[in-house]
């Protein structure tokens, strides 16, 4: 029954992120707009919304138009609900509530920046600096000072002293500063081997996945990829599945 109660919650609150991932880097008010189909701007109906089943009874598709919507919201809706179990798992809601608040509503900032990334090529600062008063309150409580300093140090400087050395040498950007921004506040969370890890997986996904796309000719050899969608994939590992991480991916 809880598990019921809490896949519900989550799904409702990633029904909530489709309208951040879609709005924020538009621009658009986002608490007191309602819903309304893109294509054709007929208001969707309250009880549409209903995360996963709306779009089921909708049959992915505007009930004026017809126009499908993207798969990419029950997804969200879905893997949220998800999320929100396995964190439940470590952290019971109604037993260490300040735990589960921090470890589900970073999960949700992290896959907003995934999705706004992946489509827009940037973080909005605003997600960035939800995570730095997450982790410092979370490092705080739980961490020695010199941990999360080294890491959030580390985390920031080191890509931010290649991008500046790449934008010198090649007149290019490497990385964004948003990019350089989440390294950074990950650190804090993360300490200074977290962070190393994920600044190498992040890059070397990057390049296994970006250097595939331009051999199969999926994408332009200057074309710039997003960057977020692989350190936030590292960190998901690496926040929510530390076992796994300790066990096959010991680097250091
Ligand atoms: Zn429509």
């Amino acid at each position: 029954m809880s598990l019921i109660f809490i896949f519900i919650l989550g799904s409702m609150i990633g029904s909530f992120l489709n309208v951040i991932i879609y709005r924020m880097p538009r621009n658009i008010d986002f608490i007191f707009k309602s819903s309304h189909c893109i294509e054709c701007k007929e208001k969707i109906p309250f009880y549409f919304n209903i995360p996963i089943i709306g779009y089921l009874i909708l049959r992915g598709r505007c009930s004026k138009c017809k126009k499908p919507f993207s798969i990419k919201y029950p997804f969200v809706e879905l893997l949220t609900g998800l999320a929100f179990i396995l964190i439940s798992e470590r952290f019971p809601i109604f037993s260490m509530p300040l735990e589960f608040i921090i470890f589900s509503s970073v999960f949700c900032v992290l896959l907003c920046i995934f999705f706004i990334d992946l489509e827009f090529y940037i973080i909005p600062n605003s997600l960035n600096l939800y995570l730095l008063a997450v982790f410092i309150l979370k490092s705080i409580l739980y961490e020695p000072l010199e941990f999360w300093l080294s890491g959030g140090f580390i985390g920031f400087f080191f890509p931010f002293l290649i991008t500046w050395l790449y934008s010198v040498i090649r007149g290019q950007v490497g990385l964004g500063m948003g990019d350089v921004k989440l390294y950074g506040v990950l650190g804090i969370f993360l300490g200074p081997l977290g962070i190393t890890q994920n600044i190498f997986l992040s890059c070397f996904l990057g390049a296994l996945i970006g250097g595939s796309l331009i051999a199969i000719k999926k994408l332009d050899r200057n074309t710039p990829i997003p960057f977020g969608p692989f350190i936030v994939l590292v960190a998901v590992f690496q926040i929510y599945f530390p076992q796994f991480f300790k066990k096959y991916l010991v680097l250091f």
